[in-house]
């Protein structure tokens, strides 16, 4: 079909993940058509160099064929098989025992979804049923990050920190609560990390203490957080969090959603932190967003919670028809193969240090303020004023002129509200690669730069 048509009917019928509904009626939608390594290619045959992966999922570039023939082959065997009814697949069960073997020791029982935010629900329910059946049913309120990100349901969206997914949805709930972000850039305790940990800490100890231990079911967040801004925290701060929760007695949840699968380096950032969470949220890389799955993993002591609390013979009632899917179930299995055996992880690893001088060689650029990453996540915060870190006004649409000019020199890039740059390169990329992305980016900023009322916003 012509890319005129389908611009057409996009603009007609279909309702896009959060975006502007008129500005996307008025800008059109652009079409990607096809994909291979780090490249896509769209509708108008323009190639361009992705630096996000998809949407920090596709950790394994695109187009390797023994994914394709993994899936192939288990929808021709058997495309379905529901989890109900004691009913299992081959798929599903090898890969929750997969998941179990690689992720921190802590973790021991799988349940699977469709993504990252069903995921983040479930994960919700069972806390709430896991207080419930241990007869602490006070135990009801949560605790996350300012500008954390945990999905888009009715009440992750609500454990999410960003506006924007509160404003007309009646969110947060009252039971969701939140402390400041670690953010070294903007922290008004400075950017030294011990400085940083500790009042992450009091932070979390004086919500707690203002809620009552007695009311706090669990405490959320992600390693690193991604969509409030790629915001780094210090090494040792997970760990800081998950003391403080043992000690607080509140369950301690990571979202990996993000992190998870090689994003930060090690398979997860839990490990690479020793820190053995109660519960996990797993999505996106776990099949390179090859198919949709998501998973929450679980502590042994709170599935026995929950097992010994639902009665004899009452079902515990959570569950989705596409729960541990054979297809996306047969994908993840082949897609752990090609982070480990396959190298896809110690591509990563190998290559972060090249990112990472990349991103640090701009902050000479005059629009780049920050420049932070772990493994292959990794941002540049501009600003009007390096000095005092000043924002530049949000009427002069920096973000979209930054993505659009980007667009033009061939790389995809996510450019947040706040002039956050986000990158997400995938771990097969090359030092060629690499090479291209810091070329055309450096164009990118300078030619965003060389337009008049950039260059006047400048302070
Ligand atoms: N949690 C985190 C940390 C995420 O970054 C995301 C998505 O970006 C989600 C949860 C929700 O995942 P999904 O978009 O697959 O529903």
């Amino acid at each position: 079909m012509q890319t005129d048509s389908l611009v057409t009917l996009d603009r007609n019928h279909l309702v896009h993940p959060v975006v502007n509904y008129r500005s996307h009626e008025q800008r059109g939608v652009t079409v990607l058509e096809s994909g291979s390594g780090a490249y896509l290619r769209d509708s108008n045959g323009h190639e361009l160099l992705d630096a996000f992966s998809g949407l920090w999922c596709v950790n394994t570039g695109y187009g390797h064929e023994s994914i394709v023939r993994a899936a192939e082959e288990q929808m021709r065997r058997l495309p379905y098989a529901t989890g109900y009814f004691h009913f299992g697949s081959e798929p599903a069960i090898k890969l929750a025992a997969k998941l179990v073997e690689l992720s921190p020791a802590s973790l021991q029982r799988v349940y699977f979804t469709m993504g990252g935010s069903d995921a983040v629900d479930s994960a919700i329910r069972f806390i709430v049923n896991y207080w419930n059946a241990l007869g602490k049913s006070e135990k009801k309120h949560f605790i996350t990050l300012e500008r954390g990100y945990h999905g888009s349901s009715s009440q992750g969206a609500g454990l999410t920190a960003l506006p924007v997914f509160h404003r007309n949805f009646d969110l947060p709930l009252p039971n969701q609560h939140r402390i400041p972000s670690p953010y070294p850039y903007r922290n008004p305790v400075g950017s030294d990390p011990a400085a940083i940990i500790d009042a992450s800490v009091s932070a979390l100890r004086d919500k707690v203490q203002e809620l009552g231990a007695d009311r706090v079911a669990a405490f959320f967040c992600e390693p690193v957080q991604g969509s409030g801004g790629v915001i780094v925290p210090p090494k040792g701060w997970l760990k800081a969090m998950q003391e403080c929760c043992q000690a607080l007695g509140i369950l301690f949840v990571v979202d990996e959603v993000i992190t998870g699968f090689g994003r930060t380096g090690p398979m997860f950032a839990s490990e690479a932190e020793g820190v053995t969470p109660d519960l996990m949220t797993l999505a996106k890389g776990l099949t390179a967003g090859y198919a949709p799955m998501g998973a929450v993993m679980m502590s042994d002591a709170v599935y026995q919670g929950i097992a010994e609390g639902s009665g004899a013979d009452v079902p515990v009632g959570h569950g989705h028809t596409y729960s541990a899917h054979p297809v996306s179930a047969a994908v993840a299995l082949e897609v752990l193969r090609l982070y480990g055996e396959g190298g896809l992880l110690n591509n990563g690893i190998e290559q972060a240090p090249r990112f990472e001088e990349g991103l640090r060689s701009l902050l000479d650029h005059p629009l780049v303020g920050d420049a932070r990453s772990r493994g292959l996540l990794g941002a540049l915060e501009l600003v009007a004023d390096k000095e005092g870190k000043t924002r530049f006004d949000p009427a002069l649409k920096l973000a979209d002129r930054i993505f659009e000019a980007a667009y033009h020199n061939g790389i995809i890039l996510r450019a947040f509200a706040d002039n956050v740059l986000g990158f997400a390169p995938a771990l097969c990329y090359t030092s060629t690669d690499f090479a291209l992305l810091f070329e055309r980016l450096e164009r990118t900023l300078n030619a965003v730069l060389d337009q008049s009322e950039v260059r006047q916003a400048l302070r």
